[in-house]
Protein backbone atom coordinates (compact mmCIF):
# COMPACT_ATOMS: atom_id res chain seq x y z
CA UNK A 1 0.00 0.00 0.00
CA UNK A 2 1.41 3.40 -0.93
CA UNK A 3 1.97 6.05 1.96
CA UNK A 4 1.12 9.50 2.37
CA UNK A 5 3.61 12.11 0.75
CA UNK A 6 6.15 13.38 2.77
CA UNK A 7 9.00 15.83 2.48
CA UNK A 8 12.33 13.43 0.86
CA UNK A 9 10.22 10.45 -0.41
CA UNK A 10 10.95 8.94 -3.16
CA UNK A 11 9.88 6.50 -6.14
CA UNK A 12 10.39 4.63 -9.03
CA UNK A 13 7.89 4.12 -12.55
CA UNK A 14 5.99 1.64 -10.53
CA UNK A 15 5.32 3.12 -7.17
CA UNK A 16 3.76 6.08 -5.49
CA UNK A 17 3.91 8.87 -7.61
CA UNK A 18 6.22 7.42 -9.97
CA UNK A 19 3.22 4.90 -11.16
CA UNK A 20 1.66 7.61 -12.33
CA UNK A 21 3.92 8.59 -15.35
CA UNK A 22 3.68 5.04 -16.10
CA UNK A 23 -0.44 6.03 -16.08
CA UNK A 24 0.07 8.50 -18.16
CA UNK A 25 2.17 6.73 -21.10
CA UNK A 26 -0.21 3.45 -20.55
CA UNK A 27 -3.13 6.09 -21.45
CA UNK A 28 -1.29 7.99 -24.43
CA UNK A 29 -0.07 4.05 -26.03
CA UNK A 30 -4.28 3.73 -25.91
CA UNK A 31 -5.05 6.81 -27.44
CA UNK A 32 -2.60 6.58 -29.95
CA UNK A 33 -4.18 2.84 -30.87
CA UNK A 34 -7.64 4.77 -31.03
CA UNK A 35 -6.82 8.24 -32.30
CA UNK A 36 -3.34 7.96 -34.46
CA UNK A 37 -4.61 11.56 -36.03
CA UNK A 38 -4.53 13.10 -33.20
CA UNK A 39 -1.89 11.61 -30.65
CA UNK A 40 0.91 9.54 -32.32
CA UNK A 41 3.25 8.25 -29.12
CA UNK A 42 5.00 5.08 -30.35
CA UNK A 43 7.25 4.87 -27.30
CA UNK A 44 4.63 4.77 -24.97
CA UNK A 45 3.67 0.95 -25.25
CA UNK A 46 7.55 -0.59 -25.21
CA UNK A 47 7.98 1.91 -22.16
CA UNK A 48 5.15 0.86 -20.25
CA UNK A 49 6.33 -2.75 -21.19
CA UNK A 50 9.65 -2.38 -19.61
CA UNK A 51 8.43 -0.79 -16.62
CA UNK A 52 6.64 -3.74 -16.07
CA UNK A 53 3.28 -3.53 -13.92
CA UNK A 54 1.30 -6.33 -15.83
CA UNK A 55 -2.41 -4.96 -16.12
CA UNK A 56 -0.17 -1.78 -17.29
CA UNK A 57 1.24 -3.58 -19.74
CA UNK A 58 -1.60 -5.45 -21.14
CA UNK A 59 -4.08 -2.41 -20.91
CA UNK A 60 -0.99 -0.73 -23.45
CA UNK A 61 -0.85 -3.51 -25.74
CA UNK A 62 -4.58 -3.59 -26.26
CA UNK A 63 -4.42 -7.01 -24.69
CA UNK A 64 -6.81 -5.81 -21.82
CA UNK A 65 -9.76 -3.21 -22.85
CA UNK A 66 -9.40 0.25 -21.37
CA UNK A 67 -13.51 -0.88 -20.43
CA UNK A 68 -14.05 0.63 -16.44
CA UNK A 69 -10.21 0.98 -15.60
CA UNK A 70 -9.15 3.67 -17.95
CA UNK A 71 -12.39 6.02 -18.28
CA UNK A 72 -12.87 7.25 -21.95
CA UNK A 73 -11.87 10.86 -20.39
CA UNK A 74 -9.18 10.11 -19.86
CA UNK A 75 -8.23 8.65 -23.17
CA UNK A 76 -9.59 11.98 -24.41
CA UNK A 77 -7.97 14.24 -22.37
CA UNK A 78 -4.29 12.50 -23.23
CA UNK A 79 -4.71 13.60 -26.58
CA UNK A 80 -5.91 16.62 -26.30
CA UNK A 81 -2.91 17.47 -23.67
CA UNK A 82 -0.07 15.72 -25.48
CA UNK A 83 -1.55 17.43 -28.85
CA UNK A 84 -1.45 20.82 -26.69
CA UNK A 85 2.13 20.30 -25.40
CA UNK A 86 3.14 18.80 -28.72
CA UNK A 87 2.10 22.26 -30.25
CA UNK A 88 3.92 24.17 -27.70
CA UNK A 89 7.01 23.05 -28.11
CA UNK A 90 7.18 22.81 -32.00
CA UNK A 91 5.66 26.76 -31.69
CA UNK A 92 8.15 27.95 -29.76
CA UNK A 93 10.94 25.81 -31.22
CA UNK A 94 9.55 26.70 -34.67
CA UNK A 95 9.98 31.00 -33.36
CA UNK A 96 13.78 30.38 -32.71
CA UNK A 97 13.82 29.00 -29.12
CA UNK A 98 16.53 26.26 -29.22
CA UNK A 99 16.83 25.55 -25.36
CA UNK A 100 13.50 23.35 -23.89
CA UNK A 101 13.30 21.84 -20.43
CA UNK A 102 11.04 19.04 -19.69
CA UNK A 103 10.09 19.30 -15.87
CA UNK A 104 8.78 16.04 -14.38
CA UNK A 105 9.79 14.47 -17.73
CA UNK A 106 8.14 10.43 -16.26
CA UNK A 107 7.68 8.33 -19.63
CA UNK A 108 7.35 11.46 -21.89
CA UNK A 109 9.10 10.73 -25.30
CA UNK A 110 9.04 14.21 -26.62
CA UNK A 111 12.85 14.19 -26.71
CA UNK A 112 12.79 11.11 -29.33
CA UNK A 113 9.65 11.83 -31.17
CA UNK A 114 9.36 15.42 -31.74
CA UNK A 115 11.03 16.94 -35.33
CA UNK A 116 13.09 19.18 -33.43
CA UNK A 117 15.21 21.79 -35.36
CA UNK A 118 18.72 21.09 -35.52
CA UNK A 119 20.92 22.81 -32.73
CA UNK A 120 17.98 22.01 -29.91
CA UNK A 121 18.69 20.94 -27.02
CA UNK A 122 16.80 19.22 -24.35
CA UNK A 123 17.16 18.85 -20.53
CA UNK A 124 14.71 16.06 -18.67
CA UNK A 125 14.18 16.50 -15.01
CA UNK A 126 12.69 14.20 -12.53
CA UNK A 127 14.08 11.51 -9.99
CA UNK A 128 17.11 10.38 -10.79
CA UNK A 129 14.92 6.37 -10.82
CA UNK A 130 13.13 7.56 -13.66
CA UNK A 131 15.11 9.43 -15.84
CA UNK A 132 18.10 6.83 -15.71
CA UNK A 133 15.22 3.83 -16.42
CA UNK A 134 14.10 5.94 -19.32
CA UNK A 135 17.41 6.64 -20.82
CA UNK A 136 18.20 3.36 -20.73
CA UNK A 137 15.14 1.55 -21.63
CA UNK A 138 14.79 3.65 -24.93
CA UNK A 139 18.45 2.73 -25.67
CA UNK A 140 17.63 -0.95 -25.30
CA UNK A 141 14.83 -0.08 -27.91
CA UNK A 142 16.72 1.26 -30.23
CA UNK A 143 15.86 4.53 -30.37
CA UNK A 144 17.95 7.90 -30.65
CA UNK A 145 16.85 11.32 -29.18
CA UNK A 146 15.66 13.64 -32.01
CA UNK A 147 17.71 16.32 -30.61
CA UNK A 148 20.89 16.88 -28.20
CA UNK A 149 19.32 15.55 -24.98
CA UNK A 150 20.43 15.96 -21.65
CA UNK A 151 19.26 15.02 -18.30
CA UNK A 152 19.38 16.36 -14.62
CA UNK A 153 18.22 13.74 -12.04
CA UNK A 154 16.73 15.70 -9.16
CA UNK A 155 14.02 16.31 -6.85
CA UNK A 156 11.83 19.10 -7.92
CA UNK A 157 11.45 20.16 -4.14
CA UNK A 158 15.44 20.73 -3.88
CA UNK A 159 18.01 22.58 -5.74
CA UNK A 160 17.21 21.20 -9.19
CA UNK A 161 18.27 24.77 -10.88
CA UNK A 162 21.88 24.05 -9.48
CA UNK A 163 21.74 20.51 -10.91
CA UNK A 164 19.97 21.80 -14.46
CA UNK A 165 22.78 24.34 -14.66
CA UNK A 166 25.27 21.42 -13.96
CA UNK A 167 23.75 19.36 -17.27
CA UNK A 168 25.00 22.37 -19.48
CA UNK A 169 21.57 24.66 -19.15
CA UNK A 170 22.12 28.28 -20.39
CA UNK A 171 20.11 31.02 -18.11
CA UNK A 172 20.95 33.67 -20.85
CA UNK A 173 19.35 32.14 -23.44
CA UNK A 174 15.56 31.77 -23.64
CA UNK A 175 13.87 28.92 -22.41
CA UNK A 176 11.18 26.25 -23.74
CA UNK A 177 9.89 25.00 -20.75
CA UNK A 178 7.18 22.49 -19.69
CA UNK A 179 5.75 21.24 -16.08
CA UNK A 180 3.00 18.95 -17.70
CA UNK A 181 0.90 16.78 -15.16
CA UNK A 182 3.18 17.42 -12.33
CA UNK A 183 2.20 20.69 -9.65
CA UNK A 184 -0.27 18.63 -8.11
CA UNK A 185 1.91 16.46 -6.77
CA UNK A 186 4.37 18.91 -5.36
CA UNK A 187 3.81 21.05 -2.06
CA UNK A 188 2.02 23.98 -1.69
CA UNK A 189 5.18 26.16 -0.95
CA UNK A 190 7.24 23.74 -3.87
CA UNK A 191 5.04 24.82 -6.71
CA UNK A 192 5.45 28.36 -5.97
CA UNK A 193 9.02 28.06 -5.63
CA UNK A 194 9.42 26.03 -8.97
CA UNK A 195 7.93 28.51 -10.39
CA UNK A 196 9.70 31.36 -9.49
CA UNK A 197 13.30 29.41 -10.37
CA UNK A 198 11.13 29.43 -13.81
CA UNK A 199 11.05 33.07 -14.06
CA UNK A 200 14.46 33.40 -12.24
CA UNK A 201 16.14 30.98 -14.95
CA UNK A 202 14.19 32.57 -18.02
CA UNK A 203 15.57 35.08 -20.29
CA UNK A 204 13.14 37.49 -21.79
CA UNK A 205 10.98 35.39 -24.64
CA UNK A 206 11.34 32.22 -22.74
CA UNK A 207 7.88 29.92 -22.81
CA UNK A 208 5.82 28.10 -20.39
CA UNK A 209 3.41 25.42 -20.81
CA UNK A 210 1.87 24.24 -17.83
CA UNK A 211 -1.65 23.44 -16.42
CA UNK A 212 -3.44 25.93 -13.41
CA UNK A 213 -6.37 24.13 -11.40
CA UNK A 214 -8.93 26.34 -9.42
CA UNK A 215 -8.89 25.77 -5.96
CA UNK A 216 -11.35 23.57 -4.85
CA UNK A 217 -14.62 24.41 -3.59
CA UNK A 218 -15.62 23.15 -0.16
CA UNK A 219 -15.84 19.33 0.05
CA UNK A 220 -14.55 19.08 -3.22
CA UNK A 221 -11.39 17.75 -2.15
CA UNK A 222 -13.44 15.06 0.10
CA UNK A 223 -15.23 14.24 -3.38
CA UNK A 224 -11.71 13.91 -4.89
CA UNK A 225 -10.23 11.70 -2.45
CA UNK A 226 -13.50 9.68 -2.48
CA UNK A 227 -13.12 8.84 -6.22
CA UNK A 228 -9.02 8.57 -6.45
CA UNK A 229 -10.77 5.39 -3.59
CA UNK A 230 -12.82 4.06 -5.84
CA UNK A 231 -10.65 4.20 -8.72
CA UNK A 232 -7.33 2.59 -7.00
CA UNK A 233 -9.54 0.18 -5.63
CA UNK A 234 -10.38 -1.00 -9.48
CA UNK A 235 -6.98 -0.94 -10.13
CA UNK A 236 -5.92 -3.64 -7.10
CA UNK A 237 -9.11 -5.77 -7.76
CA UNK A 238 -6.74 -6.36 -10.94
CA UNK A 239 -3.73 -6.63 -9.41
CA UNK A 240 -2.11 -2.69 -9.43
CA UNK A 241 -1.69 -2.26 -5.97
CA UNK A 242 -2.21 1.57 -6.22
CA UNK A 243 -3.41 4.14 -3.97
CA UNK A 244 -3.96 7.05 -5.89
CA UNK A 245 -5.08 9.52 -3.21
CA UNK A 246 -2.21 9.26 -1.29
CA UNK A 247 0.21 10.33 -4.57
CA UNK A 248 -1.19 13.73 -4.44
CA UNK A 249 -0.73 17.12 -1.91
CA UNK A 250 -3.83 18.65 -0.75
CA UNK A 251 -4.88 22.04 0.62
CA UNK A 252 -5.57 25.63 -0.56
CA UNK A 253 -2.53 26.55 -2.83
CA UNK A 254 -1.57 29.59 -4.97
CA UNK A 255 -3.33 29.10 -8.58
CA UNK A 256 -0.74 28.89 -11.01
CA UNK A 257 -2.06 30.96 -13.71
CA UNK A 258 -2.28 34.57 -11.67
CA UNK A 259 1.13 33.72 -9.65
CA UNK A 260 2.72 33.79 -13.12
CA UNK A 261 0.86 37.15 -14.03
CA UNK A 262 2.11 38.44 -10.85
CA UNK A 263 5.75 37.25 -12.36
CA UNK A 264 5.74 38.91 -15.38
CA UNK A 265 3.99 36.03 -17.80
CA UNK A 266 1.33 36.95 -20.32
CA UNK A 267 -0.61 33.92 -20.76
CA UNK A 268 -2.92 32.75 -22.65
CA UNK A 269 -5.04 29.84 -21.53
CA UNK A 270 -7.68 27.08 -22.60
CA UNK A 271 -10.22 24.74 -20.00
CA UNK A 272 -9.75 20.95 -21.25
CA UNK A 273 -13.56 21.62 -22.17
CA UNK A 274 -13.01 23.76 -24.94
CA UNK A 275 -9.59 21.94 -25.83
CA UNK A 276 -12.09 18.86 -25.84
CA UNK A 277 -14.66 20.58 -27.95
CA UNK A 278 -11.89 22.11 -30.36
CA UNK A 279 -10.85 18.90 -31.36
CA UNK A 280 -14.65 17.70 -31.98
CA UNK A 281 -14.12 15.28 -28.87
CA UNK A 282 -17.31 14.26 -26.25
CA UNK A 283 -17.61 16.95 -23.71
CA UNK A 284 -17.72 16.20 -19.65
CA UNK A 285 -20.32 14.92 -18.39
CA UNK A 286 -20.86 14.95 -14.33
CA UNK A 287 -18.53 17.20 -14.36
CA UNK A 288 -18.53 18.16 -10.47
CA UNK A 289 -14.77 17.71 -9.64
CA UNK A 290 -14.84 20.60 -12.07
CA UNK A 291 -12.43 18.63 -14.52
CA UNK A 292 -13.28 21.04 -17.36
CA UNK A 293 -11.70 24.21 -15.51
CA UNK A 294 -8.49 23.06 -15.45
CA UNK A 295 -6.41 25.85 -17.82
CA UNK A 296 -3.33 24.67 -20.14
CA UNK A 297 -1.78 27.74 -19.99
CA UNK A 298 0.84 28.63 -23.08
CA UNK A 299 2.91 31.80 -21.66
CA UNK A 300 5.71 33.92 -22.15
CA UNK A 301 7.99 36.17 -20.35
CA UNK A 302 7.69 39.81 -20.97
CA UNK A 303 10.38 41.31 -21.75
N1 LIG B 1 5.07 14.79 -17.53
C1 LIG B 1 4.95 13.35 -17.68
C2 LIG B 1 3.73 13.03 -18.51
O1 LIG B 1 2.86 13.89 -18.65
O2 LIG B 1 3.63 11.89 -18.97
C3 LIG B 1 4.83 12.64 -16.31
C4 LIG B 1 3.67 13.10 -15.50
S1 LIG B 1 3.42 12.06 -14.08
C5 LIG B 1 1.70 12.38 -13.79
C6 LIG B 1 4.18 12.97 -12.76
C7 LIG B 1 5.70 13.00 -12.87
O3 LIG B 1 6.17 13.96 -11.94
C8 LIG B 1 6.43 11.70 -12.56
O4 LIG B 1 7.33 11.38 -13.58
C9 LIG B 1 7.16 12.01 -11.26
O5 LIG B 1 8.37 11.28 -11.10
C10 LIG B 1 7.37 13.50 -11.40
N2 LIG B 1 7.55 14.18 -10.13
C11 LIG B 1 6.60 14.41 -9.20
N3 LIG B 1 7.14 15.03 -8.14
C12 LIG B 1 8.46 15.19 -8.43
C13 LIG B 1 9.55 15.73 -7.70
N4 LIG B 1 9.40 16.22 -6.48
N5 LIG B 1 10.76 15.74 -8.30
C14 LIG B 1 10.94 15.22 -9.54
N6 LIG B 1 9.94 14.68 -10.27
C15 LIG B 1 8.72 14.67 -9.70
Amino acid sequence: MTSARHDGDTWDLASSVGATATMAATVRAIATRADPALIDDPFAEPLVRAVGVDLLTQLASGQVLPSDLVEQVWIDVAKVRTKFYDEFFLGATGAGITQVVILASGLDSRAYRLSWPTGTVVYEVDLPPVVEFKTRALAELGAAPTADRRVAAVDLRDDWPAALCAAGFDPERPTAWSAEGLLGYLPPEAQDRLLDNITRLSAPGSRLATESKPNPQPGQEDRTKERLHRISERWRANNFDTDMARMRYYGERNEAAPYLVGRGWVLNGITIRDLLAANNLQPLTGDDLRMGDLLYINAVLDG
